[in-house]
């Protein structure tokens, strides 16, 4: 890898002296994150003007800004107004502007906490919030309420509560660490919250949402890698945006956590103005599946206040999904959803393929307008369910297959076996037999 001129000038603006290897350092990305705009015009070689200034100020008052210089890099000088990196990352006045409707906490994440660290909100699932730092503030977080306030960093104690919680729920069988991004704790601390989670019996799986593959790739280094791997099923959830996140050096990240085993999938948030296009989408997931990452979920903006100029119509979701199912893949398009206000949890929208329906057809259109019918049972006995499974004629054994059964020839030549033949079904002496019995 080599760096571009923008990375070339950026860095040669810090230090001088500082090279290749302390920009793929992501300590050192993180010491030298964009904080002011005086920074960010040296950095980039531009200058803003006195209104652009201005509005800037104001914004980072109340919402604060952090950007990596990686990321930073990739913003385009000569559009910035129209590029998906820039509108992303840069703090526009347009946050301070806050509608009837719009809420601190939309999805009541603080209401649904029954421990510190904790939003249980599903039956056997739990968020455990275990930072509130981020490597670069997204303009459209919904979290804007918590992220970078330094007096709302999770203590250890206050993340052990947590996991106490979590130890005397058993209930909870998944775990996803969220924030904040966990992977800007230590490899020590993180090493220390997957082991207290993987010592509970009931968790079965530990999920990690972060965005260091989007904007700070270099986070993902071999002894992160083997962490996860110690600690596995580990699952990941990433948050790119727009298929030119997908940098190279975003490649060799999202390849060192397949190659450890990680199944990776991805959230996208629709925004207007960034992503909000059938083509860019389309190329965002193909990219995606192209680096082992499955497209998982496509998010309405939330109602958080300060996110209204990302807001889309309803309307524009379905228009994508529209352009992406039977289009491609079924396993590039993601799950539309819309998390409910007031903390109803995601909720999927999609386009509506069933036009009609009577007792025994229903009528369907498929992605091309093309109209069809299904035909249903003429009978069908549904089975009647009082939850009392051992008087269900339905073979309700949920056990692993026994995989230590002999079957066939090797059957026959066990020893702990006592079966000495194997008889085709259709024997017609075997057949007799049973008509004499
Ligand atoms: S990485 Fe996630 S939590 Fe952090 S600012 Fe971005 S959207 Fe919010």
């Amino acid at each position: 890898m080599t760096l571009s001129p923008t990375q070339e000038q950026i860095i040669n603006s810090i230090d001088d002296k500082a090279n290749l290897s302390n920009w793929k350092d992501w300590k050192w990305q993180m010491r030298h994150s964009v904080r002011d705009l005086d920074t960010f015009e040296t950095l980039l070689g531009i200058q803003l003007t006195p209104e652009q200034r201005k509005a800037f100020t104001d914004t980072v008052e109340k919402f604060p800004m952090s950007i990596t210089p990686y990321y930073l890099s990739l913003i385009n000088t000569d559009d910035m107004k129209n590029d998906p990196i820039f509108r992303q990352s840069v703090p526009s006045p347009d946050e301070l502007r806050i509608l009837k409707g719009d809420m601190s906490d939309p999805l009541h994440e603080d209401q649904d906490s029954p421990a510190p660290c904790i939003t249980h909100r599903y039956p056997d699932r739990v968020l455990l919030l275990v930072s509130n730092t981020c490597p670069m503030y997204c303009r459209h977080c919904t979290r804007k309420r918590k992220v970078g306030d330094q007096d709302t960093i999770p203590t250890k104690s206050a993340i052990s509560k947590g996991i106490e919680y979590i130890r005397n729920t058993p209930a909870i069988r998944d775990v996803l660490l969220s924030g904040g991004d966990p992977f800007l704790l230590s490899d020590e601390y993180l090493d220390w919250i997957l082991t207290e989670l993987r010592s509970i019996e009931h968790v079965e799986i530990i999920r990690i949402g972060t965005r260091t593959p989007v904007v700070l790739p270099y986070r993902i280094t071999p002894e992160l890698t083997a962490i996860l791997k110690k600690h596995q099923p580990v699952w990941i959830n990433t948050h790119f945006n727009h298929s030119r996140e997908i940098t190279q050096s975003a490649r060799t990240a999202l390849a060192m956590l397949a190659d450890a085993g990680v199944p990776l999938g991805n959230q996208t948030v629709l925004l207007s103005g960034i992503n909000d296009c059938p083509r860019i989408m389309k190329s965002l997931v193909h990219k995606l599946v192209r680096n082992r990452v499955r497209p998982y979920y496509l998010y309405q903006c939330d109602l958080s206040e300060g996110l209204s100029h990302f807001r889309t119509p309803v309307g524009k979701g379905i228009e994508i999904l529209e352009s992406l199912i039977g289009h491609t893949s079924g396993f590039c398009v993601p799950t539309y959803v819309i998390d409910a206000p007031g903390g109803g949890g995601k909720i999927p929208v999609m386009p509506n393929y069933l036009i009609s329906w009577s007792t025994n057809k229903v009528v369907l259109r498929n992605y091309e307008g093309v109209i069809t019918t299904y035909k249903e049972p003429d009978s069908y006995e549904p089975t009647f369910c009082d939850r009392n499974c051992d008087s269900c004629d339905l073979m309700l054994n949920l056990d692993d297959a026994d995989e230590t059964k002999a079957i066939g020839i090797e059957q026959l030549l066990s020893d702990y076996d006592q079966t000495i033949s194997l008889v085709p079904a259709s024997n017609a002496r075997h057949s007799r037999r049973k008509a004499e019995d």
